[in-house]
């Protein structure tokens, strides 16, 4: 099912962009009460995209209003039904892959190789998995019949979504949060993050092409003024929110005492540990992948590497061997490992963070490379002699950043790798089978991998523990975010 389409050749194939966008409000693109607009640019340019609006409170208020509405049909409608229109969406994302691996990789500076390869497959897979539930959901555990064929309990939707996302899989989290909620029979009023509202605007055209009732998905763009004006809603039901921790807890008060049923996938400072047992050479493949996939622009990013002792040298050796081998330039690029980064003000962040690694008193490592002279670049990055205190080990960096501990037990391993505020993810690369289990047991994180990094699939519930958030996203469990029981 899931097909690759063709690489795109030039940013030509990414379609016609406007030079300004409305918002998508009860199935037509339209207008802003405001007059207020923001720019999307390209990060490994800096050109100007386009403009698009920023959402006022009026817009935000139809909105959610167009939601309302038809939440009454499309929540009514047979679970077969809705599947439909679930099914006609991930097949038309199929067939305009190509263009929207191309817009993604403009608009957020990833390599086209990880658009065309991974997002694009996986925004498919998500609505293909979702639209497989509709019909489903009272014979799985969520509803059931009794056996002299009364209904029993019945999955009911929550109703109108809130769903606000971040910018570093732009149409992945997008996929995460409609795709489950349209499912189980809610309607949404979705806003994307300021740098990248590119592809999530195209996909309401998809919804059109889809014959999507009116209403059922909304789209409003800008900054975090339109984000909080959403969450904050009346009538809003369910507020579903990935991004930072600090935006998160903000959320999360601002919700406090409302009755609106909140998820919130957050942070991370995931441990990639590697025993003295791991095959080094699939070790080193496994941290290059967990950090420096998407330019380190990842919640569960490996970027903390834990290395055992006996094997620190042969690691680190390998590792920068590899690090130098890593392309670094055009997204639109078919050989490109690391791209822009998505702007400006993440740049600056990644860059004190990185200072502060110094001041503190780590040793820093890049490859020699050649950045391009316009756009957002930053080097793919080590710290070695990194202590636990550091801020580099306990804060996320977001970007090609990796720091570098080191210990001798297993049990030395779990401690370090438990001792941050979040709990999203974690890697353990070993040959032994039982190690894999004890780690598992112990650490601290929603997800994880054992001998693979960033491995991700929609039947596979993804979500954190302390301050990564809570609530799971993907699998059966995403849906009971958007069901009452
Ligand atoms: P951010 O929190 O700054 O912004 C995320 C979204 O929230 C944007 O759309 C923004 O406009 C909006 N927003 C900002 N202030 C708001 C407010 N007060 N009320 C409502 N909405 C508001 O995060 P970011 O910089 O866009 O994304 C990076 C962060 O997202 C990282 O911390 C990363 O770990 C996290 N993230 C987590 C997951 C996960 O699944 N756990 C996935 C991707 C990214």
């Amino acid at each position: 099912v899931f097909e690759y389409a063709p690489a795109p050749e030039s940013p030509a194939a990414a379609g016609d962009i406007a030079t300004s966008y409305g918002h998508f409000i009860n199935g037509e693109f339209a207008d802003s009460s405001g007059s207020e607009a923001l720019k999307t640019v390209n990060p490994a340019t800096e050109q100007v995209l386009a403009e698009f609006a920023q959402g006022t409170e009026e817009d935000v208020d139809r909105a959610v209003a167009a939601a309302r509405k038809a939440f009454a049909d499309w929540s009514a409608l047979p679970g077969s039904e809705r599947a439909k229109y679930l099914f006609r969406i991930a097949r038309i994302i199929q067939e305009r892959s190509r263009e929207l691996a191309v817009l993604e990789s403009i608009d957020n500076g990833k390599p086209i190789k990880e658009t065309r390869d991974f997002d694009l497959p996986m925004v498919a897979a998500h609505f293909f998995y979702y639209a497989g539930w509709a019909d489903k959901l009272e014979f799985a555990g969520f509803g059931r019949r009794t056996t002299d064929g009364h209904s029993g309990p019945n999955p009911r939707p929550v109703g109108v979504a809130a769903q606000v996302i971040p910018w570093n899989f732009p149409l992945m989290m997008l996929a995460w949060k409609i795709a489950p909620a349209l499912a189980t029979g809610n309607t949404v009023v979705l806003k994307p993050a300021e740098t990248t509202p590119l592809t999530a605007l195209r996909f309401a055209e998809i919804c059109r092409q889809a014959g999507l009732p009116k209403g059922v998905v909304n789209i409003v763009t800008g900054d975090g003024r339109t984000g909080a004006a959403l969450t904050a809603h009346p009538d809003v039901n369910k507020v579903a929110f990935t991004g930072s921790t600090a935006v998160g807890r903000a959320i999360a008060k601002q919700v406090a005492g409302s009755r609106k049923k909140v998820s919130l996938e957050l942070g991370g400072k995931a441990a990639n540990i590697v025993f003295d047992d791991a095959p080094i050479d699939q070790a080193v493949e496994g941290i290059v992948n967990g950090i420096f996939f998407n330019q380190g622009h990842v919640c569960c990013a490996g970027s903390r590497l834990l290395v055992q002792e006996s094997v620190q040298d042969e690691v680190l050796d390998a590792l920068k061997r590899r690090m130098a081998t890593l392309r670094i330039g055009d997204p639109l690029d078919k050989n490109t490992d690391i791209g822009a980064i998505n702007s400006a003000a993440q740049l600056a962040r990644i860059t004190e963070l990185a200072a502060a690694g110094e001041a503190e008193g780590a040793e820093r490592w890049a490859p020699a490379c050649e950045l391009p002279t316009a756009g957002y670049w930053f080097r793919p990055t080590l710290f070695t002699g990194v202590s636990q205190a550091h801020r580099i080990a306990q804060e996320e960096v977001f970007g090609p950043v990796l720091s570098v501990l080191t210990f001798r037990t297993p049990e030395e391993a779990v401690a370090k790798a438990n001792n941050t505020p979040f709990g999203l993810s974690a890697g353990v690369w070993t040959e032994k089978g039982s190690r894999i289990l004890w780690m598992a047991d112990r650490l601290k994180a929603g997800v994880v991998w054992a001998n693979t990094f960033n491995k991700f699939d929609p039947t596979s519930p993804f979500g954190g523990y302390k301050e990564s958030g809570y609530g799971r996203e993907g699998g059966r469990h995403g849906l009971e975010a958007y069901l009452d029981v």
